[in-house]
């Protein structure tokens, strides 16, 4: 019998799993690695080969799964044992590659043991742990077609990689220190300071005495700086041109985590996952810096995840901030010569090695929603899991939207989504998302017919888009997120689609962003959506939150909103003033938005909470926060207006809640009431727009669910009134769905227009 099996099961320790079963059940055959996953030929007595059918799908190694196992009768043709064939390459590519694992259990006991062959050896691995995605050249995956190409193993890293019963079979990866790579300090010139162990004891002497270590890890390099010193964070903080925007923190164990933030039962499993992500815990008081994380009640923590950092941490004993080395708004730096060069005037030194990155990775966010884990950026350890689906069209290409971005392409039965690329507004940025491109369809040996691009006429994408030659079709961005929720969890129409974010280009030009989407069998419509008001200055508005308060005023209260002793309107100069007066009254550079980000910026902005922000979505975090443990006494009031719009029956007006809003702050309500009140207002009119709908399932989604506040109580609201709500958890609310959305959208039409 022959048996073709699918899933993550390569670089996982498949193969000798299938080998020891096939010897304790008495199986003769073979097994190899193939470009689709591994096939296996078993011959034997019927009832062992059912047993070992049953076993390989019931028990199979941590890191596997199995997603398809197609078995077909041969005549019997292995002799007496059961061998592990070399790799096959022919056939089509789509072998499920693995992210990227922390360090196993194993390994860490092995890493400090004494009499260890590998005894603080920095790239310790096994077939469960250690770098896969980061180094992958080809596939499939085998040590040829990847970075430790470069490094011949010598005859003992050998006899475990051949040895069918040893943890480090086929383990591609497989080093020590007499063959593998190594790590060295250099200064910002690029000269060697020290070696091996003494690069390491000199790193964390320099991170000790206050300085900025760039260290390369696994997807890129860190910045590195002691956690609880703010003199050492704000210096990072001038050097990386990033003044406000959170650091994450690389704790050296669990127990220290628990000392610093509340770690429920589930964020401790999210930890101590094998993709190790950064975790967004609330934060008690502890020994990390305010600068880490200024004014914000949650510290994104995380645990060493590879040897390099177990080393660093048991030497420091301590937090540091583990920060991906770049300037603001640019890629990850990868290589150790390129970093000395973009890294120049931020790190004072450099913790470098010799195994190359093949592609950048940034570290995972995630965090714990209603019980429930949810990723906020999906990269190292989750990526590339495809997004398992049934009855696509394969070779459709998106590029996703415009910050956050990532990029996805279809197969028939899977998507495949892109690591976290980020924001597109840098020409480096633009860059690294083409490469993503290329590496993504070139891997996998797929070449696109159709390309997809959001409907925003100005982003890099939608140029990119263009100049493929291939048929491009738009999808309109929210659309996009409700199709990512629902592509995620595999449900089908009819849903009502909640999706409230900052900015997405509307069917009728204007700037959405606080909408209701129905998605039927036939298609999508709006039917609801914020009450539009205007941006004046347009995008600058995004980091202005002054301007989106001046909007609100004036759709509300026309000209004399210029008048209000209000702090946005104090925050303009006179000449400011004007402009905006003007832009507004001859609605010239001031775009009609519904945008819900743009409303939870301008009630930040009239609390006087902040007027310009110096990060996206800063002020309407900071909104957020301000409500941490406040119970709202009573909901503001959204009212639910019908509209004589044919595509939007309902709008939701902010008229009243804008109201309460200004007499709360005159008669001296706190900021953390106002905005407990807000939030409690927005899950209720969720709620009562879901209710006018009728339909059962409603999905949250768009970068306003970041928002746990408003995440939760929308959750509980809709189930109070009866619904099931669902939100994202694989991939995550923002932006960095939209490429997930458009794909499976563009491929759910095309089906739709052939039947
Ligand atoms: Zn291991
Ligand atoms: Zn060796
Ligand atoms: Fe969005």
């Amino acid at each position: 019998m022959q048996a073709e099996i699918r899933g993550a099961v390569q670089g996982v320790g498949f193969r000798p799993f299938v080998y020891q079963l096939a010897h304790q059940l008495g199986l003769a055959g073979w097994v190899e690695n193939t470009s689709f996953g591994v096939r296996l030929e078993v011959e034997g007595d019927a009832a062992a080969v059912a047993a070992f059918l049953r076993q390989m799908e019931d028990t199979p190694p941590p890191n596997a799964s199995v997603v398809s196992v197609a078995v077909r009768d041969v005549a019997g043709l292995a002799d007496g044992a059961f061998v592990i064939r070399q790799s096959a390459s022919q056939g089509a590519r789509v072998a499920q590659i693995l992210p990227d694992l922390a360090t196993c259990p194993d390994c860490l006991r092995e890493l400090f043991d004494p009499q260890d062959r590998r005894y603080l050896y920095p790239f310790i691995n096994c077939t469960h742990c250690g770098p896969r995605f980061s180094i992958v050249e080809d596939v499939p995956y085998d040590r040829a077609r990847t970075s430790m190409r470069h490094f011949p193993m010598c005859p003992a890293c050998r006899a475990e990689y051949e040895d069918p019963l040893n943890r480090r079979f086929h383990a591609e990866p497989n080093a020590c220190p007499v063959c593998g790579p190594h790590i060295a300090l250099w200064d910002a010139d690029g000269k060697e300071l020290a070696r091996r162990e003494q690069a390491l004891l000199a790193a964390a002497q320099a991170i000790r005495d206050g300085k900025i270590v760039a260290t390369k890890g696994i997807g890129g390099f860190h910045l590195m700086v002691d956690a609880r010193s703010e003199q050492a964070v704000r210096q990072l903080r001038t050097r990386k041109r990033r003044p406000e925007k959170p650091f994450a923190v690389m704790f050296p164990a669990l127990a220290d985590v628990e000392r610093e933030c509340a770690v429920s039962p589930e964020a401790r499993m999210l930890l101590l996952s094998p993709a190790s992500p950064i975790v967004l815990l609330r934060r008690r008081l502890g020994s990390v810096a305010s600068a880490v994380a200024p004014g914000n009640p949650w510290l994104g923590a995380m645990l060493p995840y590879a040897p390099l950092h177990h080393l660093l941490m048991r030497e420091l004993c301590f937090p540091i901030v583990a920060t991906s080395g770049n300037l603001s708004d640019e890629p990850i730096c990868t290589d150790e010569t390129e970093a000395l060069s973009r890294l120049a005037g931020i790190a004072d030194v450099f913790l470098v090695h010799n195994r190359p990155i093949i592609r950048p990775i940034d570290d995972s966010v995630a965090r714990i929603v209603c019980g429930r884990d949810q990723v906020l950026r999906r990269a190292r350890g989750y990526a590339p899991a495809p997004i398992l689906m049934k009855d696509l069209t394969a070779g459709i290409l998106a590029l996703g939207g415009h910050m956050k971005t990532t990029v996805a392409v279809t197969l028939e039965d899977a998507v495949l989504l892109s690591q976290h690329l980020g924001d597109l507004e840098t020409m480096p940025a633009r860059l690294a998302h083409d490469r993503a491109v290329d590496d993504m369809l070139k891997l996998r040996g797929l070449a696109p017919r159709m390309v997809v691009r959001d409907l925003h006429p100005d982003y890099a994408t939608s140029r990119m888009a263009t100049d493929m030659k291939l048929p491009v079709i738009g999808v309109q961005h929210h659309l996009a997120h409700v199709a990512a929720c629902m592509a995620e969890h595999g449900i089908a129409p009819p849903v009502l689609g909640v999706a409230w974010d900052g900015t997405g280009y509307g069917t009728d030009g204007t700037i959405w962003g606080g909408e209701f989407l129905l998605v039927t069998e036939g298609g999508w419509c709006r039917v609801a959506h914020l009450r539009p008001f205007r941006l004046p200055g347009g995008e600058i508005a995004a980091r202005e939150p002054r301007r989106a308060a001046i909007g609100l005023l004036y759709e509300a209260f026309g000209a004399d909103a210029f008048t209000l002793d209000l702090p946005p309107v104090a925050a303009l100069a006179p000449a400011e003033r004007d402009v905006m007066r003007t832009a507004l009254a001859h609605a010239v550079n001031a775009p009609l938005t519904s945008s819900m980000g743009r409303l939870f910026d301008g009630f930040a902005a009239l609390c006087g909470l902040r007027q310009i922000a110096s990060y996206e979505g800063q002020a309407a975090a900071e909104f957020e926060w301000a409500s941490a443990d406040v119970v709202p006494a009573r909901p503001y009031n959204f009212s639910l207006v019908t509209s004589t719009a044919v595509d939007a029956p309902w709008i939701i007006d902010w008229k009243p809640a804008l109201d309460t809003l200004l007499s709360d702050k005159a008669a001296g309500v706190s900021v953390g009431a106002i905005s407990a009140a807000f939030h409690a207002g927005l899950a209720k009119v969720l709620a009562d727009v879901a209710r006018q709908v009728g339909t059962p399932r409603v999905i949250l989604t768009g970068g306003c669910f970041q928002n746990m506040r408003l995440s939760e109580e929308a959750v509980t609201a809709l189930r109070n009134a009866g619904h099931e709500p669902v939100w994202h958890r694989r991939v995550p609310p923002n932006d960095g769905a939209i490429a997930l959305g458009q794909a499976v959208w563009a491929a759910w039409s095309e089906k739709e227009r052939a039947t």
